[in-house]
């Protein structure tokens, strides 16, 4: 069975059909009663949801013999023909595609054409109205003020904001709302009953909450559980199919990059991967526990609720990140999303989520700056009591390329490298990057000396970018009267000097040929090693 066999067959005839948008169905039922049609409606909400069903259901209201009427015949050809998605009246036009100017003056000759024999309207549907040119719109906007005779537009959009207020102004504005698991439960046991498919209410609860208020989500999901459990529905199919009951495998998962340790990240997924999850799936689910992670962190137990977490997950999402900065929560964050992103669209997403996984268990932490230049100790703050053995290594490495630092002292180099990622998060990226090339000479007591590359000299002639540095400084550290120092660097600085931007090459040097050690010595690669001898991973 493909993907949406049972959205297709299972698709809403008539207004009563159509779940969870009552309050859209009923005005539209009561407009076409009185005969009060407008010429021009502007569906928006989720994908899903049932905007385009209600569009064709709409049309077929419009132009069915026995109409206009609420409850179209479904039997004559109007009815049949729209249904059947060849209705010439009926044009269904998707924004998305059909947005360049010839599309547009294609559409424009076709409004000057009365209605087909046997037809009352034309109809427009223009799905993904947002993705419409700029030329589409104004083109579609003196059809609105001034509408042809007979013709009815009916936009849809996933993206309201997008679409021009000029355009909105001039529709009849109906929201479409994401459809709550108890009413896809609801269409969804329907559906089984009808097609005769013997079900455990478990799976399809599953089923209805991971459709996040799409129903031909919904549907397809039950499509896929169904082409796996040979025509029964268990739920321990679904779990299997669609992943779900494996929240501790996550937890397992995140627990591990928190402390820092990439080989047992390497098992974990060895076993997600084992007991066959599709890695895009997992990639995606993997997102979502980051995210949870997040809310855990930011909005407490009460967020987690809202948001519908599973109860059993809570008291463990709580924990882990009860030893995690927010800094690095909300980096970790951005990792897993930017890169399950890239594992998903990757021909290899098992390998690219491995590499994921290792490179967020194996990131440098994010300083405290202030811990820093009040001269507190440095700690990992990823790190929890609990795993502080684990993490050791890490910290270990940080300071021994420091120790080959032969200019500045471990504290000062530090106090420069907090210095310059301050520079950073007040949003002046290119100045950090320019002061990574710095090698420094004095940090101390209301002087700060650097040098560097030409670069460097030149960016600092100009004397705006000394005052911002000198304010920066004196922002992290009043009392001094800061001055800024620049110089070329000499030949001795540019064998002796440790800047930033080298180290930084050379610790992701190391950090990548650590990740690649660790996913040549996992599980999986020893096994396709053992399978084709010789063979190698390309990197
Ligand atoms: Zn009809």
């Amino acid at each position: 069975m493909s993907y949406l066999v049972l959205a297709r067959k299972f698709r809403p005839r008539t207004f009563s059909e159509i779940t969870g948008q009552d309050h859209v169905t009923r005005t539209l039922v009561n407009a076409i009663k009185r005969g009060r049609v407008s010429h021009a409606f502007l569906f928006c909400g989720p994908r899903g949801v049932g905007k385009t069903s209600v569009a064709r259901i709409l049309s077929k209201a419009l132009n069915c013999r026995e109409g206009p009427t609420p409850e179209p015949c479904l039997e004559c050809t109007n009815c049949k023909e729209i249904a059947a998605g060849i209705s010439l009246a009926v044009r269904e036009i998707d924004g998305a595609s059909h947005n360049s100017v010839e599309n547009v003056r294609d559409l424009i000759e076709t409004l000057k054409s009365r209605p087909p024999q046997g037809s009352r309207y034309k109809i427009y549907i223009i799905d993904e109205t947002h993705m419409l040119s700029i030329a589409a719109f104004n083109a579609l906007l003196k059809n609105l003020e001034e509408p042809p005779p007979n013709t009815v537009f009916i936009l849809a959009t996933t993206e309201p904001h997008k679409v021009p207020d000029t355009v909105i102004s001039r529709c009849q504005r109906h929201d479409f709302r994401a459809i709550s698991p108890s009413e896809i439960e609801a269409r969804l046991v329907s559906i089984a009953k009808e097609e005769g498919i013997e079900y455990e209410l478990g799976a399809l609860k599953m089923i209805s909450r991971l459709a996040e208020g799409s129903m031909r989500d919904a549907q397809s999901l039950l499509d896929r559980v169904l082409a796996f459990g040979d025509g029964k529905l268990k739920e321990s199919d679904a779990g299997a199919v669609l992943g779900v009951a494996e929240k501790t495998l996550l937890l397992k998962l995140s627990e591990a990059v928190f402390g820092r340790r990439p080989d047992d990240v390497l098992n974990i997924l060895d076993e997600a991967f084992n007991v066959g999850l599709d890695p895009r799936l997992f990639a995606d689910q993997f997102v979502s526990h980051w995210r949870d992670l997040l809310i855990a962190k930011f909005g407490g137990e009460k967020g987690l609720k809202i948001r519908g977490v599973d109860e059993s997950s809570v008291v463990s999402l709580l924990r882990q990140v009860e030893g995690v900065s927010q800094d690095d929560l909300q980096d970790l964050v951005y990792l897993a999303r930017e890169g399950a992103d890239q594992a998903i669209k990757s021909s290899y997403p098992m390998y690219a989520l491995e590499a994921l996984a290792v490179r967020m268990a194996t990131r440098q932490p994010v300083y405290d700056i202030a811990k820093l230049l009040s001269g507190s100790k440095v700690q990992n703050s990823v790190v929890d009591n609990k795993n502080r053995n684990a993490a050791q290594p890490s910290i270990e490495r940080t300071s021994s390329y420091e120790q080959k630092h032969t200019l500045t002292g471990e504290s000062t180099f530090e106090k420069w490298r907090s210095f310059v990622n301050f520079v950073d998060s007040k949003g002046k990226k290119a100045m950090s990057e320019i002061l990574k090339k710095a090698t420094v000479k004095e940090f101390d007591k209301g002087t700060l000396s650097i040098v560097g590359p030409q670069i460097l000299v030149n960016y600092f002639e100009d004397r705006d970018n000394i005052s911002i540095v000198e304010a920066f400084l004196n922002e992290i550290e009043p009392g001094n009267k800061w001055r800024l120092k620049v110089d070329l660097e000499s030949e001795g600085d540019v064998k002796s000097g440790e800047s930033i931007a080298r180290l930084e090459k050379k610790a992701e040097m190391e950090s990548r040929q650590k990740a690649i050690d660790a996913i040549e010595r996992s599980e999986a690669i020893v096994n396709i090693k053992k399978v084709f001898p010789g063979s190698s991973i390309e990197h």
